[in-house]
C-alpha cells in the first residue's frame, strides 16, 4: 500500500512565448493548473493541466472543494478506480470542459507517482513504441503572420530537417487562405507535410467549398474545419473531400472521440491529455484509434505529449508549440527533426519550483 497523504493545487500564469491567433481566437496566456500527490512511502508526483486563458480558478476551485479531499488515504497505484471514483464524484457536472481539466491535473500526477516508483520514463511505462516521434511546427503558421512570415517559418523548419508545419487558415476570403498556402507549397516544394487548421470556424458548406480548393496542395490534413459538437458534419465533410480531417483538441471524452470514429469522421485523432481527462482517458483515445485505422497527432502540450506520442503505435506527430520554458529546466530535445522522450524516471518534465511560485496566482 502507498497511501496519498498529502494533496495539494496550485496555479501559475504563464506569458505567451509569443502572439497567437487563429480563425475564432487569441491565446491570451497559459493558466497552468498543478496537482502536487505526495505518498506515504516518500514519493512526490506533480500532474498539471492548463486553459489559454479563462477558466483556470474553476478548475483549480472543483480541485480543492471536491476531488483532491476525496484522495486522502487512497493508494496512489489504483490509478483507473481513482479516476473513475472521481468521474462519479463530479457526475452533475461531467461530462464538461472544467471536470476533464481537473481530473487531468490529478492523473498526471498519479501517472508521475506510478512512473516514479517503478524507475520508468511515462514512455515506456505508457507502452513503449518508439524512441522518437516526428515533429511538425505550428509555431510559424499563425493566422496574424504574412504570406513572407509564413514562408520564411516553413522554410526555417525545413532547413531544419523538421518533416512537416501547419498554417491556419479561416482568413475572411478564400482566395487568401489560397494564396498563403500556395506559397508556402511552392517553396518547400511537394516533400513536406502541410497541414491546414481551421479551429471549427467553418459551415458545412464553406468547409466543403474551401477543402475543395485545399486539394491540390496535398494536405496531411484539415483541422478541425467545423464547430466540435458535429461529428455529422465532419462525416459528411470526409466522404466529399481526398484531404483527411483531423480533430480532437475540443472533445473531453472518449465517448466524444468514439462519436468522430465511428462515424468516420476523423482520419487524425488529436487528443489533448488535459482536455480530456489525463493520460488514463489518453491511451484509450489513442488505442481505439487505432481499431480505426486512426493516427495519433495530440494538440499542444509537447513536453508530455512526446512521451504519450512515443507510447503508441500509431503516435504520427508531435506539435512543435513551446510554452513552458519559463517555469521548467532543460528544453524538448530535437533530433533532426524528431522529438525525443525524456528517459527520466516519471512524466520527464523538470520543474523549476522557483519560477512557478514566482508565477503563482492562486
Ligand atoms: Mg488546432
Amino acid at each position: 500500500m502507498t497511501r496519498i497523504v498529502h494533496a495539494c493545487a496550485y496555479m501559475a500564469d504563464l506569458e505567451v512565448e509569443k502572439v497567437r491567433t487563429d480563425a475564432v481566437q487569441a491565446f491570451l496566456k497559459q493558466e497552468t493548473i498543478f496537482v502536487e500527490l505526495g505518498t506515504s512511502d516518500g514519493l512526490t508526483g506533480v500532474g498539471y493541466t492548463y486553459t489559454i486563458g479563462t477558466g483556470g480558478s474553476s478548475v483549480l476551485a472543483l480541485l480543492r472543494d471536491h476531488l483532491l479531499p476525496r484522495l486522502a488515504g487512497r493508494d496512489a497505484r489504483s490509478v483507473e478506480a481513482l479516476w473513475h471514483d472521481l468521474f462519479a464524484a463530479t457526475r452533475a457536472t461531467t461530462v464538461g470542459a472544467i471536470t476533464s481539466l481537473a481530473l487531468a491535473a490529478v492523473d498526471t500526477a498519479l501517472w508521475d507517482l506510478r512512473c516514479l516508483r517503478a524507475g520508468e520514463p511515462l514512455w515506456r511505462l505508457a507502452g513503449g513504441f518508439r524512441d522518437r516521434v516526428p515533429l511538425y511546427d505550428t509555431e510559424g503558421g499563425w493566422l496574424h503572420l504574412t504570406t513572407d512570415e509564413l514562408v520564411a517559418g516553413a522554410l526555417a523548419a525545413q532547413a531544419a530537417g523538421w518533416p512537416g508545419v501547419k498554417l491556419k487558415v479561416g482568413k475572411p476570403r478564400l482566395a487568401e487562405d489560397v494564396e498563403r498556402l500556395d506559397a508556402v507549397r511552392s517553396a518547400v516544394g511537394p516533400g513536406m507535410d502541410l497541414m491546414v487548421d481551421a479551429n471549427q470556424s467553418m459551415t458545412r458548406a464553406e468547409a466543403r467549398r474551401r477543402a475543395a480548393a485545399f486539394e491540390p496542395f496535398g494536405l496531411a490534413w484539415l483541422e478541425e474545419p467545423l464547430p466540435a459538437d458535429d461529428p455529422q458534419g465532419h462525416a459528411f465533410l470526409a466522404r466529399s473531400t481526398s484531404v483527411p480531417v483531423a480533430v480532437g483538441e475540443s472533445l473531453y471524452s472518449l465517448g466524444q472521440f468514439r462519436a468522430y470514429l465511428t462515424q468516420d469522421a476523423a482520419s487524425v485523432v488529436q487528443a489533448d491529455a488535459a482536455r480530456v481527462g489525463g493520460i488514463t482517458p489518453w491511451l484509450k483515445v489513442a488505442h481505439l484509434a487505432d481499431a480505426f485505422g486512426s493516427d495519433v497527432c495530440p494538440h499542444f502540450l509537447m513536453e508530455l505529449h512526446v512521451s504519450l506520442a512515443a507510447a503508441i503505435p500509431n503516435g504520427r506527430y508531435v506539435e512543435h508549440i513551446p510554452q513552458l520554458r519559463a517555469i521548467t529546466r532543460g528544453e524538448l530535445e530535437i533530433v533532426e527533426g524528431h522529438a525525443v522522450p525524456p528517459e527520466t524516471p516519471g512524466l520527464g518534465i523538470d520543474w523549476d519550483r522557483d519560477a512557478i511560485d514566482d508565477r503563482r496566482v492562486a
